[in-house]
């Protein structure tokens, strides 16, 4: 349990995302062809500017007649009409239809003018294989009365010219990239994705495939960022070297990932106590940083504030070397502000859901991992395990964190808390 005083030093998770999101600036945005849009988030209001269909057109494969000229048409007493039009998909008919005749139609060709209805194939005496090469039959028997309308899609019947389609801030799925292509768009306009730069540091870490030496572990953080933000749409600028814990190293590190033109850095570790002057000392010359104590676990130290980048000041974070506690405040607080910075609107995702077996907390406003399962209609929370902040195994076992608030010290079995969906760790 932490003591009282230690804990009034502490920031509030709320003040301090809101303090983050204050700074997130939205990106400008770019225009982009449609092949390139898919998953990109739109920076436009989409709306139809024609009729779609374009055209009244056939929904099958039929006959296009008058409807007052097979009003008595019934199985025992057809009504013989002239076929003296002929519209395949893609063509226009080639004269108005006349009193007594009829147009053999293919479904989505224009319905010509003059007829109102349209006759599927099986209610003539043309009977299947309505093949576009073979020829026409020149004469048909219907054998059924038709409504007004039958079997035509009306221009205008799914969309009306001036119709809103799309909103700004939608992430583009390949079913909207269909529908801008629908309506003719050859590109659209997009907030740019996120550029960040992602930095390890720490002497005791190695690439993995890199022979193993007492002390040392493998860079694992690298990867959980590169692939987190990859998932929401930014650019993981990942290939940078381990910065050492120096200052040089440090300095020739960051250097690099500025030169690498980021809208954000992200570095892991080197923050807390022990190494902390190193990596200070090199953020307060190349920038304004403050570390935070954030009242949070796990995850406690936070590095917030920005660099000074070759276009402009870059957002700098500095996360906890913890591999958990790395995904954690990225996750709270990292994450809220790439999203905000690419247009995106989604929200995380909570679940309130019952607590399976007693949880402890420090005061702190914890998130520890937990597996959910439905159990007689309720989402019931257990632990996954150790909350260890270096237990990358119960975070990957983890479908949910469940938030414990703040002054809160144990959950008894059987409570009702709150979960913050993880799916994307
Ligand atoms: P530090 O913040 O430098 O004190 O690091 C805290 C803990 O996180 C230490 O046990 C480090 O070895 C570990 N750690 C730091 N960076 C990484 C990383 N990139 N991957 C895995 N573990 C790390
Ligand atoms: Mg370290």
């Amino acid at each position: 349990m932490m003591k009282a005083d230690k804990m009034a030093e502490l920031l509030n998770v709320d003040t301090a995302l809101e303090r983050i999101l204050a700074q997130a600036v939205l990106l400008p945005d770019e225009e982009v062809s449609l092949t390139e849009a898919y998953g990109r988030v739109l920076a436009e209001k989409i709306s139809a500017e024609d009729d779609w269909p374009p055209f009244d057109c056939s929904a099958v494969d039929g006959y296009a007649v008058r409807s007052e000229d097979v009003a008595t048409a019934q199985p025992q007493q057809p009504v013989r009409l002239v076929v003296s039009l002929d519209v395949l998909a893609g063509q226009a008919a080639q004269r108005d239809l006349q009193a007594g005749e009829a147009a053999r139609i293919m479904t989505g060709a224009p319905v010509p003018r003059g007829a109102d209805a349209v006759i599927m194939v099986e209610d003539t005496n043309a009977g299947w294989g309505n093949n576009p090469s073979a020829p026409s039959p020149t004469e048909i028997a219907v054998y059924r009365a038709a409504q007004v309308g039958q079997n035509i899609r009306p221009k205008g019947e799914n969309v009306h010219a001036g119709q809103a389609l799309l909103s700004p801030g939608r992430v583009l799925r390949p079913v909207d990239v269909a529908l801008l292509a629908t309506m003719g768009l050859v590109a659209v306009r997009v907030h740019q994705r996120a550029r960040v730069a992602i930095i390890s540091t720490g002497d005791e870490l190695l690439e993995p495939g890199q022979a193993l030496s007492e002390g040392k572990i493998y860079d694992a953080n690298r990867y959980a960022l590169e692939g987190l933000v990859r998932e929401i749409g930014g650019i993981a600028l990942s290939r940078l070297p381990i910065a050492r814990d120096r200052v040089e190293s440090v300095r020739e590190v960051f250097r690099q990932a500025l030169a690498l033109r980021p809208h954000v850095i992200i570095s892991t570790a080197g923050v807390s106590v022990g190494a902390a002057d190193v990596v200070r000392l090199v953020l307060d010359e190349l920038g304004q940083v403050d570390l935070w104590r954030v009242n949070l676990r796990p995850g406690k130290p936070l590095t917030f504030g920005h660099l000074r980048g070759m276009d402009g000041l870059v957002s700098f974070f500095g996360l906890p070397g913890n591999p958990v506690s790395a995904l954690v405040t990225f996750d709270v607080l990292v994450k809220p502000a790439l999203l905000r910075m690419m247009g995106r609107q989604d929200k995380p995702r909570y679940a309130l859901a019952i607590a399976g077996e007693r949880m402890t907390s420090d005061g702190r406003r914890s998130y520890l991992r937990v597996r959910l399962r439905k159990e007689q209609g309720h989402i019931v929370a257990y632990s996954t395990g150790t909350q260890s902040s270096g237990a990358l195994v119960s975070m990957v076992m983890a479908d949910a964190l469940m938030i414990i608030p703040e002054d809160v010290l144990v959950i008894e079995r059987g409570t009702e808390v709150q979960v913050k969906y993880l799916n994307e760790c």
